[in-house]
């Protein structure tokens, strides 16, 4: 008993560490072999999702990318290369032994799990480099669409760091029919100047009146601070999955970003304009219910104020409205069926009467400024008499 005990003694650092090496080694394939095939997964699903709506075709695409296609690339590899082999000893010595045939197969490596690895960084690394923009986006805008509304620690911290890599990958720019009319909204929004106080002229001054103080317009979030209220999941934003007809730039049907709010919080006007639709009629206004299209820089770009709760009686077509300043109705869920109440806040540039075309607003609401918060939303509420009807026309895509 005494002379065994004695051997392992002296053998075991050498072992510890051999056992060490092997243990990291392990662990480094497995987390590599995990972590490149979740990623594919995630990239291509994202990817796709902008065309596939059903979440059983979205599974089988991103297996398919992460899992079987290099499966059958390895074995077609493997062939290919047995094949090569097979030539090469045929047209040279022959082979001695029968055991040196059957090992063939075995030494052209390609060993299973690390082809995997390395044919889905290849993936990644194609997909992420080569069209960084476009991967960027759909990660953005559907990296987390598997989690559905889920809502804990983990998937918050999933889908910061999702949306974080796809806006780094995006390096967001504008369409290009938005560049010359947006541009501006594109970047983080100045300080509101405070309001200048103009000296009265002396009382012998003659000559023209100053001119008035300029007003620098600044585009404002249409939700008021102190947190910035963004689409919370996949289906909440710009291009998910919505029935009926839909303009192509809209992916599956969604033209604008969801954001959930509680019933009778204020609704801000984004930019300076002017009211150019407004429908008080729930009815009328079908799948939007009551809402306001605001038309700012002569008309070029629209925002629209979708399944709105109430309308403030004063806000009238043709009307000029504030940006940051002037609330144009209350978050509410009408012409909705099932969903909690949000607001569908919307973006389009419009070229001629009939050209229109909606842009994602996600990466704008980024950079602008937030409103002062205003009165609590019950406040609002009670102090707005029931809406009336008026004139407007309804829209087809909330
Ligand atoms: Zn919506």
């Amino acid at each position: 008993m005494e002379h065994d005990e004695t051997a392992p003694e002296e053998k075991a650092p050498h072992r510890r560490r051999w056992a060490r090496l092997y243990a990291t080694y392990v662990t480094l394939r497995w987390v590599s072999l995990l972590g490149s095939i979740l990623l594919v997964f995630v990239v291509v699903t994202a990817l796709g999702g902008g065309v596939i709506a059903s979440t059983w075709a979205r599974v089988v695409l991103g297996a398919a990318a992460a899992l079987a296609i290099p499966w059958l690339l390895r074995g077609r590899l493997r062939q290919l290369v047995a094949r090569r082999m097979g030539r090469a000893r045929r047209e040279g010595a022959q082979p001695r032994r029968a055991q040196e045939r059957s090992d063939r197969g075995r030494r052209v490596g390609l060993g299973g799990s690390w082809f995997l690895v390395t044919v889905n960084t290849a993936t990644l690394a194609l997909l992420c480099l080569g069209f960084c923009d476009d991967t960027g986006r759909a990660l953005r805008r559907r990296g987390d669409w598997f989690l559905g509304e889920a809502d804990g620690w983990l998937p918050r911290r999933y889908r910061d760091g999702v949306s974080r890599l796809g806006s780094y990958l995006e390096r967001f720019d504008l369409p290009p029919e938005a560049r010359g009319v947006l541009a501006d909204a594109a970047r983080p929004q100045p300080a509101v100047a405070a309001r200048v106080e103009v000296a009265p002229p002396p009382e012998n001054f003659e000559g023209p009146p100053p001119p008035p103080p300029v007003r620098q317009p600044v585009w404002f979030h249409p939700l008021a601070g102190p947190r910035r209220h963004m689409p919370p999941s996949a289906g909440c934003r710009f291009g998910a999955h919505r029935p009926g007809r839909r303009p192509p730039e809209c992916e599956l049907g969604h033209c604008g970003v969801d954001m959930l709010r509680p019933t009778g919080t204020p609704v801000y006007a984004v930019y300076d304009g002017v009211v150019e639709k407004l429908v008080r009629d729930e009815k009328r206004g079908k799948l939007a219910g009551k809402f306001v299209v605001l038309a700012h820089k002569e008309g070029k770009v629209l925002t629209s104020y979708v399944h709105l709760h109430s309308i403030p009686d004063d806000l009238a077509l043709g009307m000029e409205v504030r940006g940051g300043e002037t609330v144009i109705g209350t978050v509410g869920k009408t012409g909705t069926k099932r969903s909690a109440p949000h607001l569908h806040f919307a973006v389009a540039i419009r070229r001629t009467e009939r050209w229109k075309k909606y842009i994602d607003p996600e990466p704008l609401l980024m950079f602008w400024r937030l409103p002062e918060p205003g009165p609590a939303p019950s406040e609002v509420v009670a102090s707005l008499s029931p809406s009336t009807t008026q004139p407007g026309t309804a829209i087809s895509t909330p």
